[in-house]
């Protein structure tokens, strides 16, 4: 499994605002990989693997998993901030 490297060293001090969990799915029909990506402000994986999560495939399958079920779990730093401001709907 590789380990998510954060570039920059000594220049990563800002929190990013978020974390977005990435959940590779394969779907129960048709084999092919499905997936889901979350965004949270947890960098906790445990907490995502413990909840089930809709998941829809191209094929029409659609089911619930848990992120225990994944075969792949990563995170991304993420910053859900735009260049623009965006007025919350
Ligand atoms: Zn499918």
């Amino acid at each position: 499994m590789n380990d998510v490297q954060i570039a920059g060293g000594s220049r990563v001090q800002t929190e990013p605002n978020d974390f977005v969990h990435v959940l590779l799915f394969r779907c129960m029909n048709c084999g092919l990989p499905v997936v889901q990506a979350l965004t949270t402000d947890s960098k906790n994986l445990e907490e995502i693997d413990l909840n089930f999560h809709n998941i829809v495939c191209r094929c029409g399958w659609s089911g619930q998993a848990s992120g225990l079920e994944a075969k792949r779990h990563w995170i991304e730093s993420w910053s859900k901030s735009l260049s623009r401001n965006r007025q919350p709907d």
